[in-house]
């Protein structure tokens, strides 16, 4: 059986196949609106996220399965004290598929130890949110037919921006992209990732701090919301706004192809001048997130015999020094630990280093 925790647990060649039979969805939808009839979702919310929770029941619906779930804890056991190993157990009994989102790092691959069922991690706390990287990987492979030669630019909070992470570990398997990182100085993207997972995969990159200036180079733009609270007085935040804002004026410095994505909720970093410019696709984006889902399911339930890979991990007598860790909460845990590639000691949980 097979679970997406994190975007690197699919193979390239994995990844591939689920965005072929997403573009097949789209290209072909009633061949899919029986798949899997007979089949359940459920979606266990244990913080609010409404839109992640209805593109994940719109795209069970879309296939001709059931949804059952809750969409926040306050409807759920754990208020009675049930561990999530218990939950995780009782609903996987239930249903053919998990879509789980909670607020601690690390809790889906915890819940994914019990439930007996493939599950999705839909958000655990900062950890991971891979369907949301799906969703962009499609975006930009339905636009430019691949990853090759690809300028890709982030532009906004490069530190905190969990969606800029996880994209940059997809992109990072495919030789050829090269990254413009465009951010203020208190924003820019952490160290540890410039050193692993980008330098490890070859992967070129600059970093400059003027969207004017870098735009007329790139293939994609991803753009981030930079937060008001990240700032300590509101003029360093307004002057910064402004700069990192993108208009119809700036995107008139881009190329003719150059598309733009962004997560969504958008607040003020795209103004609405460049929504109807046909490279504006971040509305294409949310419609790519529900057929990536259908997409994911049926690549999910089509594994159920498969044996997950092995991650070795380990228990070691330590303890994760993550406050917002899974690890921490649950008293039946045992603290995990494994070694990642460049030898760093990591919970197997959230994937903070062991220092
Ligand atoms: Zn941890």
């Amino acid at each position: 059986m097979r679970n997406l925790i994190d975007i690197t647990d699919l193979t390239t060649d994995e990844l591939q196949g689920i965005m072929d039979v997403a573009c097949d969805i789209i290209a072909h939808p009633d061949d899919y609106s029986e798949r899997c009839r007979g089949k359940i979702l459920a979606t266990l919310f244990f913080e609010p996220s409404t839109r992640t929770r209805l593109s994940f029941e719109a795209a069970m619906c879309d296939l001709g399965g059931k949804v059952i779930g809750f969409s926040d804890a306050g409807n759920s056991s754990t208020v009675k004290g049930e561990s999530l190993a218990d939950t995780a157990r009782v609903i996987g009994s239930y249903v053919s598929i998990i879509a789980m989102r909670h607020p601690k790092d690390g809790a889906a691959y915890h819940a994914s130890r019990y439930a007996g069922v493939p599950l999705i991690n839909a958000g655990d706390g900062g950890h991971c949110h891979p369907t949301h990287t799906l969703a962009d990987m499609l975006t930009i492979y339905r636009a430019k037919g691949g990853f090759d030669k690809l300028t890709v630019g982030f532009c906004g909070d490069l530190k905190y921006g969990r969606t800029v992470h996880s994209l940059l570990a997809a992109l990072a398997r495919y030789g050829g992209v090269k990254v413009v990182l465009i951010s203020p100085e208190q924003l820019k993207l952490p160290d540890y990732i410039k050193t692993g997972l980008m330098a490890e995969a070859g992967m070129p990159y600059k970093e400059v701090d003027s969207l004017e200036n870098a735009i007329p180079d790139l293939d994609v733009l991803y753009m981030t919301r930079i937060q008001r609270e990240r700032f300590l007085n509101d003029t360093a935040y307004a002057d910064l706004e402004d700069k990192y804002m993108l208009t119809a004026a700036k995107m008139a410095l881009a190329k003719d192809d150059c598309i733009v994505l962004h997560p969504l909720p958008r607040v003020t970093e795209i103004d609405v001048d460049v929504d109807p410019d046909p490279r504006a696709k971040y509305f294409e984006q949310v419609s790519n997130g529900k057929v990536m889902r259908m997409a994911l399911i049926l690549f999910l339930l089509s594994h159920l015999n498969d044996d997950a890979p092995d991650p070795s991990f380990e228990d070691r007598g330590l303890f994760c020094g993550n406050h917002r860790c899974v690890a921490n909460e649950e008293r039946s845990i045992v603290p995990l630990f494994k070694k990642t590639r460049d030898g760093k000691l990591v919970c197997a949980y959230c994937e903070a280093e062991v220092k």
